[in-house]
């Protein structure tokens, strides 16, 4: 089926901010897939949206899972303008950051960080590279990585920053690596005018948090949606929130 509606997938967008980012780009008229590891819980996502919202099983950890979601979309609409990688974890379930299980390098369980990282980074590229092709048919194609303020080496190498009392032994270094990945993504795509970009939603009343958070999902997908929305001058392997730029 050809279309003129620009095709966005949005993953892990049963709930939270990439729900909010589905409704956001949905809202524009785009064509939105809402990514999610169970079909069901994405197709009423999907119902919610109305228009033509659809739903795609998608786990990011799983190989096949990724591949078959590329098929989907291939048979339906043969392009993707817009992926927006947002699924993600923080490995302490949903508690809030203070009670985060992950907190002290030297006591974290391995198992923790590997799985964290399984998500939060080899599920962004595994997803990534299985939607390259789709995403280099579009005219121009935009990626948009959540990523974190706990990200920042700069924010969390400071002893006296906001930061440093809240330790995070697998998520912070997860999404610092996601940060390279997205730079490392935007160099290599730049030239064909695909921007992609990674946004800190800032803290925001999810399940992740255990709805500690103070911003809207609603809030937090503005940010979401204007780097998916950005014009052929806009930046690429930027790191954003929604005050501006971050320090790396
Ligand atoms: P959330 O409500 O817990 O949503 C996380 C989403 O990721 C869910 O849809 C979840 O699906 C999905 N997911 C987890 N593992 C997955 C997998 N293996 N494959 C596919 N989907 C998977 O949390 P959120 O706050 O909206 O988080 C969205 C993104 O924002 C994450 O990358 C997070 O790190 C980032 N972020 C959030 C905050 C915040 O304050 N909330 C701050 C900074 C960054 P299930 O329902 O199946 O588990």
């Amino acid at each position: 089926m050809h279309t003129e509606r620009k095709i966005a997938l949005v993953t892990g967008a049963n709930k939270g901010i990439g729900r909010a980012s589905a409704e956001g780009l949905a809202a524009l008229g785009m064509t939105v897939v809402v990514g999610s590891r169970s079909l069901e819980r994405g197709e009423a996502v999907a119902a919610a949206i109305g228009g033509d919202a659809v739903a795609v099983a998608l786990d990011v950890t799983d190989q096949d899972s990724v591949t078959k979601a590329a098929k989907v979309i291939e048979e339906r609409y043969g392009r993707l303008d817009v992926l927006v990688n947002n699924a993600g974890i923080s490995g302490s379930g949903n508690a809030a950051p203070q009670d985060a299980v992950d907190r002290v390098p030297s006591a974290v369980d391995l198992a923790t960080v590997r799985e964290v990282f399984e998500v939060n980074v080899f599920g962004v590229i595994a997803v990534t590279n299985a939607m390259l092709p789709l995403l280099r048919r579009a005219e121009a194609a935009r990626i948009v990585n959540l990523t974190s303020h706990a990200a920042s080496l700069t924010l969390y190498a400071d002893p006296d920053g906001p930061l440093a009392g809240l330790p995070s032994a697998a998520y912070s270094p997860s999404k610092t690596a996601l940060n390279a990945v997205t730079l490392q993504y935007a160099n290599e795509l730049r030239g064909e005018g695909i921007l992609v970009n990674a946004v800190a939603p800032g803290y925001v009343d999810t399940e992740i948090n255990g709805n500690t958070g103070v911003l809207t999902p609603a809030q937090a997908a503005e940010g979401v949606v204007a780097l998916a929305l950005l014009g052929s001058d806009g930046p690429t392997g930027a790191f954003h929130s929604a005050d501006g730029p971050l320090p790396w």
